[in-house]
C-alpha cells in the first residue's frame, strides 16, 4: 500500500445559488492581471449548458483526459513521441471564440462626452485590441438556461428526448456548476507537459504550473479535460487554479470557499492509495466510481495509519483527515461524486448531485420515480457524475431522499415515521443527523478542515514531474 495525502472539496449543488461570488473573489484574488482577462479560475455554470470554454465536455472535438486502450491508459492526445512530433502545431485547443473576447467599457466617455441632446453611453472596448466591440459570448453567456435552444440544446450530456423536453418550460430544468481545477490524482495537464512544468505537490496534491519552466507549448490546455489551464497572452505562460496554496498551506479555507454564499463548499484532506489508485484507472466505466471510492482509505483504520506514517504524512494531517468532511461526503454518506470520472483524470472535487425537482415526483412514487418522470433525469446526471451509471445516481439521490424524508418527520414530530425511515440499509440515523448538520449548521472549522501544509519536510517537488500524478515518492506512474 502506498498512502497519499490530498487537499480535497465537496460542492453540494442542492446549495448552489448561482450567484457567481466565488468567481468574482477568484478573480480579484488571483486573474487581475494583464493576459488574464478571459480566465476563470473558478466559474459557474449553467447545466443543461455548453459550458465555459463552450462545449469543454465535447472530447472528440478538444481530445482532454485520457483513454482506455488495449495497451493501457493512454492520453487522448497521443504520447509522447506524437506530442512531440508536431510540438509547433497544436490545434486541439479552445479558441478565443470558445472562451470570448474580454472586455471593458469605455467610462471614462461619461464624464468627458461634449454637450449632446443624448445621454452619453459607455461602450464596450475589446481588451485585446482596445477597439469598440459588440459583446457576443462571455464565461456565463447561458446563466439560468438563457438562449437555451442555442446553447443549453447542444449540451452534450442531453439525449434526444431530453433536448425536446428543453422546448417546454415547464419541463426546463437546470441547476448551477461552480467548477475549479480539480487537482486531479491522474492529472492528463502534468503528463501532456512538454516542459515538465507542471507538477503535483506530493505533501498535499495540489497541481502547479511553474512559470520559470512553462514554454508556452500549451499542450496542458488540451489535455485537460475539464479546460481548466488557462494560457496568458502577456506573460506567453500557462495558468491555473492554485488552490489558494498561501493560504491553504496556513489551514485557511480557499477563496471560493471562504466566500461561497450558498456555503455550499467543504473542504478537508482524504488519505489514498496510489496503488489502488493505478488499478482503478483501468476499471471499466461502470465500475469507475466504485474502484475509486476503494482507492480512498478510512482514515480511522490502524492499519491505514500505519501505512500514512511510514509514507510520512505527519500526525496534524492524519488528525485532519479523521476529521474531513470530505471523507464523510465520499465514503460514509457516499452522496458526492466526481465530475466526468470517464475523463480518468480522477478528480480531487466533488459535487452532491442537486435532488430539489426530484422531490415532488419522488414523493408520488415514494421512491426514485423512473427516468421519464424526473425533471432532472437520472440519466443527465449519471453521464455527467457516474460515467454513465445510473445505479450509483440512483443510491445517491435515495439516500438524499432519505436525509429529506427523516428531518422532515422529526421537524413534525412523527416518531413512528422516523423509525419506519432509518429502518434501511443506506444511512443510519446518526449518518442522517451528521449529513443533516453538514448541509445546514455546520460552522466554518467543520466546513473547512486543513492542517497546515509540512512544506519543510516535503521532498523535492519534481520528482515525477512529467510521468504521473500518481507518483511522488518514486513510484513508477500510469504514463509510459
Ligand atoms: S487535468 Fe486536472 S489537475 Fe490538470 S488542470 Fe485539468 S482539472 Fe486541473
Ligand atoms: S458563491 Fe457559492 S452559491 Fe454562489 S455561485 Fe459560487 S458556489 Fe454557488
Amino acid at each position: 500500500m502506498d498512502v497519499r495525502a490530498q487537499f480535497a472539496m465537496v460542492m453540494n449543488l442542492e446549495k448552489c445559488i448561482g450567484c457567481h461570488t466565488c468567481s468574482v473573489t477568484c478573480k480579484n484574488m488571483w486573474a487581475n492581471r494583464k493576459g488574464t482577462e478571459y480566465m476563470w479560475w473558478n466559474n459557474v455554470e449553467t447545466k443543461p449548458g455548453t459550458g465555459f470554454p463552450g462545449s469543454w465536455e465535447d472530447q472528440e472535438k478538444y481530445k482532454g483526459g485520457w483513454e482506455k486502450r488495449a495497451d493501457g491508459l493512454k492520453l487522448k492526445l497521443g504520447g509522447k513521441t506524437k506530442l512531440f512530433t508536431r510540438i509547433f502545431y497544436n490545434p486541439d485547443q479552445p479558441s478565443m471564440k470558445n472562451y470570448y473576447e474580454p472586455w471593458t467599457y469605455n467610462y471614462s466617455h461619461l464624464i468627458n462626452a461634449p454637450d449632446s441632446k443624448t445621454q452619453p453611453t459607455a461602450r464596450a472596448v475589446s481588451q485585446i485590441t482596445g477597439e469598440y466591440m459588440e459583446i457576443e459570448n462571455g464565461p456565463n453567456w447561458d446563466d439560468d438556461l438563457s438562449g437555451s435552444s442555442k446553447y443549453a440544446s447542444n449540451d452534450p450530456n442531453l439525449d434526444d428526448r431530453e433536448k425536446k423536453l428543453l422546448k417546454e418550460l415547464e419541463s426546463v430544468f437546470m441547476f448551477y456548476l461552480p467548477r475549479i481545477c480539480n487537482h486531479c490524482v491522474n492529472p492528463a495537464c502534468v503528463a501532456a507537459c512538454p516542459s515538465g512544468a507542471i507538477y503535483k505537490r506530493g505533501e498535499d496534491g495540489i497541481v502547479l504550473v511553474d512559470q520559470e519552466k512553462c514554454k508556452s507549448w500549451r499542450y496542458c490546455v488540451s489535455a485537460c479535460p475539464y479546460k481548466k489551464v488557462y494560457f496568458n497572452w502577456n506573460t506567453v505562460k500557462s495558468e491555473k487554479c492554485i488552490f489558494c496554496y498561501p493560504r491553504t498551506e496556513n489551514g485557511e479555507s480557499t477563496i471560493c470557499s471562504k466566500s461561497c454564499v450558498g456555503k455550499i463548499r467543504n473542504l478537508g484532506v482524504i488519505l489514498y492509495d496510489a496503488d489502488a489508485f493505478a488499478k482503478a484507472m483501468d476499471s471499466e466505466d461502470n465500475d469507475l466510481i466504485e474502484a475509486f471510492k476503494q482507492a480512498i482509505l478510512d482514515p480511522n483504520d490502524e492499519n491505514n495509519i500505519k501505512a500514512a506514517e511510514s509514507s510520512g504524512i505527519n500526525a496534524e494531517w492524519l488528525k485532519a483527515a479523521s476529521n474531513s468532511p470530505v471523507y464523510t461526503y465520499i465514503k460514509e454518506l457516499e452522496i458526492a461524486l466526481p465530475l466526468h470520472p470517464e475523463f480518468r483524470t480522477f478528480p480531487s472535487v466533488f459535487y452532491v448531485p442537486p435532488l430539489s425537482p426530484v422531490m415532488a415526483a419522488a414523493e408520488a412514487h415514494e421512491e426514485i420515480p423512473s427516468d421519464a418522470d424526473l425533471r432532472i433525469p437520472v440519466k443527465y446526471l449519471s453521464k455527467l457524475f457516474s460515467a454513465g451509471s445510473e445505479s450509483v445516481i440512483e443510491g445517491v439521490l435515495k439516500r438524499l431522499l432519505l436525509i429529506r424524508k427523516y428531518m422532515r418527520a422529526k421537524g413534525l414530530d412523527e416518531k413512528a415515521k422516523l423509525d419506519e425511515i432509518t429502518d434501511n440499509s443506506l444511512l443510519t440515523k446518526e449518518q442522517i443527523e451528521k449529513a443533516h448538520r453538514l448541509f445546514t449548521q455546520a460552522k466554518p472549522d467543520e466546513r473547512f478542515v486543513l492542517p497546515q501544509t509540512f512544506r519543510a519536510e516535503a521532498g523535492e517537488p519534481y520528482e515525477n514531474q512529467g510521468l504521473t500524478g500518481l507518483g511522488i515518492k518514486g513510484k513508477k506512474g500510469l504514463r509510459k
